[in-house]
């Protein structure tokens, strides 16, 4: 019985194509197409599968979808036969459409990179848990898309979040919130990996200087995997009143001024934000930053720009170092700083672009307000809320 949201056939070649007829579960990467039993025969263990369901009573459902969308290409999912089983089961509870639609998106970013000549290091940051920390309701759970949004009113403990997390690969961040050493208090963190196996990273840092790791339950010196986490911090944007630009964006992302100076030509190449042509000029007082940004006019100095404006060049300067280092190791990019200054078209257009196959690396966006108005374009979300006993951690359900 044909329904109507099955695929065609030059669906599945388009999706199986674009899938490098591998398997898209970050933990499996199987082939699947190879030899078959005869020389002029191919034998394929591949399965084309619909994020939402061909009928309205599938696992995941039909997420709002018309016949059409869910018959096209934006909602097929290669697999292997294994996983194409797996994520069916039980209404597909431990497979949700944003997740799948994330797992597409970074396979597909592989396949890109490795169709340039480029080997991207596989991994994925499935899920951060929060088992103690002070000011926030533990045990608490974050799972992690290709895009992740944490949402929530200010003070609600978005930044925090955000340097316990990045606090996984720079222990530094963590020390700041915990309270004096009068205070017994501590930090955990356990962040589930996959590369493909899975792992489960530990962190532990109490507030009597003392900091512990562990893999997979069991105590090692230091954290022994290249996972690199690239932070934005929050940052006020309005606050610019430096002779040197590239000391006081150097200052913001934490990174050396030479790093800076290297930077401008990735973030001019990939155009992040409608960012271009960065350039670096001497006057009298210092360095200054240049470079002509969608919607203004071009050539102007980093200190001319509105705060908004400055934002997307700090943010464009954070994706190029991301890209960069996901050539290498398996990279979280978190803008926490600048996001916020946004207004939902520029948004958007990080969105898509972050979510795209172009990049190999996943991101962590801090949002002060509900922007589910947004397109969904494979994004998950976390929200944040004060309770009375410290901030409450909840996934946020998309579809
Ligand atoms: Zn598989």
């Amino acid at each position: 019985m044909t329904r109507e949201a099955d695929f065609l056939p030059s669906v599945i070649k388009t999706t199986a194509g674009r899938a490098g007829y591998r398997c898209s579960i970050p933990t499996c990467d199987r082939i699947t197409i190879g030899p078959g039993n005869k020389e002029d025969q191919t034998s394929s263990i591949g399965t084309c599968c619909h994020i939402y369901s061909s009928a309205p009573n599938g696992p995941r459902g039909t997420g709002g979808l018309t016949d059409n969308q869910r018959a096209s290409a934006s909602n097929a999912f290669w697999a292997c036969q294994i996983h194409g089983k797996l994520i069916d089961n039980n209404e597909g509870g431990k497979y949700p459409a944003p997740l799948l639609q994330s797992y597409k998106a970074m396979h597909e970013a592989r396949i890109t990179n490795e169709m340039g000549g480029l080997t991207a290091p596989r991994g994925w940051f499935g899920k951060i848990e929060v088992r103690k920390a002070p000011h926030f309701q533990t045990p608490a759970e974050l799972d992690l898309g290709k895009v992740t949004f944490i949402e929530g009113s200010c003070g609600s403990g978005k930044t925090a979040l955000c340097e316990f997390i990045a606090g996984i690969g720079d222990p530094s961040l963590l020390w700041r919130w915990l309270p004096d050493r009068a205070t017994d208090s501590s930090l955990e963190l356990l962040l589930t990996y996959y590369a493909p196996e899975r792992i489960i990273a530990g962190v532990h840092a109490t507030s009597d200087g003392s900091i512990s790791y562990s893999i997979d339950g069991s105590e090692v010196p230091a954290q022994p995997y290249p996972l690199r986490i690239v932070l934005l911090p929050h940052f006020e944007a309005e606050n610019y009143a430096e002779d040197d630009d590239v000391a006081f964006i150097s200052q913001v992302l934490g990174i050396h001024d030479s790093h800076v100076l290297n930077l401008l030509e990735s973030a001019n190449r990939l155009g992040a934000g409608g960012v271009h042509n960065l350039r670096i000029e001497n006057d009298s007082s210092g360095r200054r930053l240049r470079g002509d940004l969608s919607g203004t006019l071009s050539g102007l100095m980093y200190g001319a720009w509105s705060g908004s404006e400055r934002s997307r060049v700090l943010i464009a300067l954070a994706i190029a170092r991301a890209e960069f280092c996901s050539k290498y190791s398996p990279t979280l990019l978190i803008l926490d700083g600048g996001i916020a200054t946004l207004d939902d078209g520029n948004l958007e257009s990080y969105i898509e672009l972050l979510a795209s196959p172009n990049f190999t690396f996943q991101s962590i966006l801090t949002l002060n307000r509900d922007r589910s108005c947004l397109p969904w374009t494979g994004w998950t979300c976390v929200q944040l809320a004060e309770g009375e006993t410290g901030a409450l951690i909840t996934q946020k359900n998309i579809c």
